[in-house]
């Protein structure tokens, strides 16, 4: 399980010691990858966390920076978006469905958490401004830059063959 991520980090500081805490930042890379959003190594997360021992687990509290390239739904300008998200998760040595495993040499990994918790933060339908107006769907013209003068020889369009082929 375990490899060379900076999220993947040593407790066994903590392990037994219950009440006390560490407070780590992380600076690295993740890969998220929705269909108008995208996180990766161009733009590395920079997570800041709480470490702190419980009884026989290890609870994760923190909050991680991102900066994600995304594309407007409607018109396909690209920008960066960059926000935050909470994560909280609990390691255990004895993993159930809720947490996630503390390594038998006592690490813990915090990507999975990381990549959950930005996911969720990243806009699903991503907009450059409210009121969008896309592209034309006939010539792809953006009509927030020029208005389209209209199709109304539709016989000449590039793509009327196309239509004539899907529309029975
Ligand atoms: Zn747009
Ligand atoms: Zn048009």
């Amino acid at each position: 399980m375990m490899n060379r991520s900076p999220f993947v980090l040593l407790v066994t500081d903590l392990l037994g010691r219950t009440g006390t805490h560490r407070d780590e930042t992380i600076v690295g890379a993740v890969e998220i990858e929705l269909d108008l959003d995208k996180v990766d190594e161009t733009h590395p997360v920079t997570v800041q966390v709480r470490l702190e021992a419980l009884a026989d687990e290890i609870l994760a509290r923190g909050n991680v920076a991102y900066s994600a390239e995304v594309e407007c739904n409607r018109c396909l300008t690209g920008w960066i978006e960059t926000g935050e998200a909470i994560f909280t998760q609990l390691y255990s040595k004895e993993p159930d469905e809720d947490t996630q495993p503390i390594s038998r040499d006592g690490h813990i990994d915090l990507e999975p958490a990381i990549h959950d918790e930005v996911s969720l933060a990243l806009p699903l339908v991503p907009l450059c401004k409210k009121d969008c107006l896309g592209l034309c769907p006939t010539c792809g013209t953006d009509l927030n830059t020029a208005p389209c003068s209209g199709h109304a020889d539709e016989s000449d369009s590039r793509f009327s063959a196309l239509r004539q082929f899907l529309e029975p």
